[in-house]
């Protein structure tokens, strides 16, 4: 039996993960479950779930909770120091790291450095910080497995016995594949009066309002780049972004000899999600058997950087290193919570993320005080910018 704490409960990957979790009581058990301010369905996941302790990143929420759930056993706490310490805690084997954003970043490293089996979907910790995380999963011995679909895929077609962070042997590339998201085709004049509703209904994925956003813009598809270079020490140059609109391969590895393998399966993040709780066994996840004679087609493309200038923005950043990255991540952040309150327009992402890395010189530093310092200074930047323009 394996005790689980979910940092981002209530979200989409934290339904996915409870999904298989409720499976499999013989396998798992939820030790803590961490929200934001979603106390409606945190309550009746701590009822469903029994958890030892329940935090709510806001201190209010986690007030309301407490008088939801009246004498259910469960420990309600609050705070960013709450969420580190459940992901520390020695009774802790696997933290699941669904936070969306940077605000993950504290609590993924605290269960890196306690050295769990960490399942990382948060992938903004990872970009803004990937060589000090890195470095500090190798330290502890933190078994890593990703979660985000395609690096999960790139994780499975890898040979047999290898660790997350060291470089593979034999490989030629990485192929990293992606639907294109809602906007592949759309007249490129079009972009301007994009609404949010219209970015956040992706064609094959159901996911939070942020990732979705940035599939739209492809930012998703950048963000995803400099993952896999950190996960798989590999080279931005070795990396090929493929669009493949059915979302059926989830990415592909090509060796050496010629071979080239590929993951496969319907699009639902239980797939990978049930590959990292269980690596390397397999288990049931609910996921609908893939119908090759349904799907009949499999289409490829280039990715189109002029169409979504984000691909470019997030190579560079990752070529010029140090803390470029974590203002990229910043910048895209900020302005994607302006677009979907409606203070900006789509073609604004890129433009904001664009000025802002014009703007400020990165550091050459992994230092977390220096990635954080950095990461503030990219969210005044383009907090100031919008304000400015909007007045
Ligand atoms: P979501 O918006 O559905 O859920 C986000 C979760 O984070 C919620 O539980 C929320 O309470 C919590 N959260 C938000 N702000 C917080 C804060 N300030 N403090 C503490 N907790 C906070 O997002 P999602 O789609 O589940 O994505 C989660 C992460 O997984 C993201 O980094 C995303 O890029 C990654 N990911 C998601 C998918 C997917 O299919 N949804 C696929 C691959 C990777
Ligand atoms: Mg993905």
């Amino acid at each position: 039996m394996q005790n689980l704490t979910l940092l981002g409960a209530t979200g989409s990957i934290g339904s996915s993960t409870l999904d298989i979790v409720s499976r499999h009581p013989d396998r798992y058990r939820v030790y803590a479950l961490t929200a934001n301010t979603n106390v409606e369905k945190m309550a009746v996941l701590c009822e469903q779930f029994n958890p030892q302790y329940a935090v709510m990143a806001d201190v209010d929420s986690a007030g309301e909770l407490k008088s939801r759930l009246g004498n259910c056993q469960t420990e309600v706490r609050s705070g960013e120091q709450a969420l580190a310490e459940v992901a520390e805690q020695s009774e802790v084997d696997i933290v699941v790291a669904a936070i969306v954003g940077s605000v993950g970043l504290m609590p993924t490293l605290a269960a890196v450095r306690a050295a769990k089996r960490v399942l990382l979907a948060n992938k903004e910790a990872l970009v803004m910080a990937g060589a000090l995380f890195m470095d500090e999963v190798a330290e502890h011995g933190a078994e890593l497995i990703p979660v985000d679909s395609e690096h999960n895929a790139i994780f499975q077609c890898l040979p047999t016995g290898y660790t997350v962070g060291s470089k593979p042997s034999g490989i030629r590339k990485i192929l990293l594949t992606g639907s294109g998201g809602p906007f592949r085709e759309l007249p490129m004049q079009s972009f301007e009066s994009v609404t949010p509703e219209q970015a956040i209904a992706h064609p094959n994925w159901d996911m939070g309002p942020k990732i979705s956003v940035d599939s739209a813009t492809m930012m998703n598809k950048g963000l995803e780049l400099i993952e896999a270079c950190w996960l798989f020490d590999i080279a931005e140059t070795d990396i090929d972004i493929v669009l493949h609109k059915q979302s059926i391969i989830h990415s592909l590895v090509a060796y050496n000899d010629g071979s080239v393998l590929a993951q496969m399966g319907m699009p639902d993040m239980r797939t990978p999600i049930a590959n990292a709780l269980a690596w390397p066994e397999r288990i049931e996840s609910g996921v609908e058997p893939l119908d090759l004679i349904k799907v009949s087609q499999l289409n490829f493309e280039s990715a189109d950087e002029i169409r979504f200038p984000c691909l470019a923005l997030a190579r560079a950043a990752f070529r010029e290193g140090g803390t470029s990255m974590a203002i990229l991540n910043a910048a895209n952040e900020v302005a994607v919570e302006n677009f979907l309150s409606g203070r900006i327009k789509f073609t604004e992402i890129a433009q904001l993320i664009e000025r802002t890395l014009d703007n400020l010189p990165s550091q050459d530093s992994d230092d977390l005080q220096t990635i954080m310092q950095d990461d503030l200074r990219a969210r005044e930047f383009v907090q100031k910018h919008i304000n400015l323009i909007r007045q």
